[in-house]
């Protein structure tokens, strides 16, 4: 039996129906999944884990990012709506 290594749910899986490399998702936190290993099969969460510190800054960027996104999209729609 494999537990995701990110919420421990057991996964049904067999060692025999999986290659090395194969992405599987998680079904109790659908997780991304990479099998590193076979036989015993062990599971690598595919995640941004390494930049969890900057995990605030990068929400904060974002946000602001968005409104900012929000307004040029919005011109731009206006835009080409007047030229049709
Ligand atoms: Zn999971």
């Amino acid at each position: 039996m494999v537990r995701c290594p990110e919420c421990a749910v057991e996964i049904d899986l067999d060692e025999d129906e999986v290659d090395e490399g194969e992405i599987l998702n998680c079904p109790e936190c659908e997780a991304e999944l990479e099998v590193v290993q076979t036989h015993p099969v062990h599971l690598n969460v595919i995640s941004e884990d390494d930049d969890e510190d900057d995990e605030e800054d990068e929400e904060e960027a974002e946000a602001e990012g968005d409104d900012g996104d929000l307004s040029e999209e919005a011109v731009e729609d206006e835009e080409e709506d007047f030229e049709e």
